[in-house]
This record gives C-alpha cells, structure tokens and sequence, in this order.
C-alpha cells in the first residue's frame, strides 16, 4: 500500500475534534492557514498537517505549521543515525497516550513539566486535529541530545531561518513510533 493509502486510511474512523484554540498561531490569533517553511495553503494538504507550539511559563516560545511534504523532508535531512536513535528512543518510551494533559514520552503532566515547558503538538487536517500530543521539556531534551550534531544543526538552521531570536533546543521533530503523533 502507498503511504498515502495508508495515510487515508488511518485517518478513517479517527476521533476529530475541531482544532482546539491552544493550538492556533498565536500571532496571528487564528488557526494556522500556510506551511511555515513552504508557505503552501494548509487546506491544499489532503494528507493533513502538523502543528507545533512550545510552551514556556505560559508563554509560546515556538509555533509552527508543517505540511507532510515538509515533515517528512525535514526528516529526511536527519542523519540516518539520528532517526535509528530517534525511532529507538521514542520505541522505548511512547505510553500511547494522546492529549494535552500528559507527556507522550513519560509520566510528566502538562502541570508537572520542569519550568513549566512542553511542546504540544496536533496532527490535523482542514479544520479538524485527528491527533494530539504534550512532550514535556524533559523529553524534548532528550531526544535532542540522542541525534547527531549535524542533524541538530540543520534543524536549528530551521529554526533560526523561522524564528530569528529565539534561543534554545529546537523540538527535534522525531519519527512516529506509531500513526504520526508528532
Ligand atoms: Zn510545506
Ligand atoms: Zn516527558
């Protein structure tokens, strides 16, 4: 089967909510309409799209959208090391849980999360989230100290091209271990 198909059919049957308003672009205080690093209209997309948004204290540090071109592009630049360690890690440790209230990767909540940082992440299509995750920042940094330095690098440069300013570890964008949770 095609990846597509798989995709499509994945899709099928899946709880759909509409897109909760903690994951609309904050600075446009609306939901995401383009690709972040494409531009491409998100509703173009009939595979879906992945939104992104880091959380510090309250405050959105990070916001993204990404088409899956554009996801499974940016994996590609990823080491194949990187996506072994990557793959291996989130084996490991997913909980198959969903949701913003815990840690996909461990037993953090959303209001246990060291400094009050987490990434939540919703895997959507038009107007609907089919998919939902919290990684809280824990986890964040550690898969981004498993891959190499020269896929962190090319990932910052994502970042730093995106969001000038601001600092910090870059959510590392990891593999499924299941049905594109991140
Ligand atoms: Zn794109
Ligand atoms: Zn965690």
């Amino acid at each position: 089967m095609s990846d597509r198909a798989q995709r499509e059919d994945m899709f099928e049957g899946a709880p759909r909510e509409p897109i909760p308003k903690i994951l609309f672009s904050f600075y446009e205080d609306r939901p995401f309409v383009s690709c972040t690093r494409c531009g491409e209209s998100l509703s173009d997309f009939s595979d879906g799209y992945k939104v992104s948004k880091n959380f510090k204290k309250g405050e959105v540090i990070i916001e993204y959208a990404l088409c899956m071109p554009c996801m499974e592009n940016m994996m590609n630049e990823a080491s194949e090391e990187s996506k072994r360690v990557l793959h291996e890690f989130q084996e490991e440790h997913f909980r198959n849980v969903s949701g913003f209230e815990e840690c996909a990767l461990c037993e953090k909540t959303r209001d246990t999360a060291r400094g009050e940082e987490f990434g939540l992440t919703g895997i959507c299509q038009g107007d609907d989230m089919i998919d939902s995750a919290m990684i809280c920042i824990e986890c964040m940094e550690a898969m981004s100290e498993i891959i190499s330095e020269e896929t962190r690098g090319k990932w910052n440069r994502f970042r730093e091209e995106n969001f000038p300013g601001v600092p910090g570890d870059f959510e590392p964008m990891p593999e499924k271990p299941t049905p594109m949770v991140f």
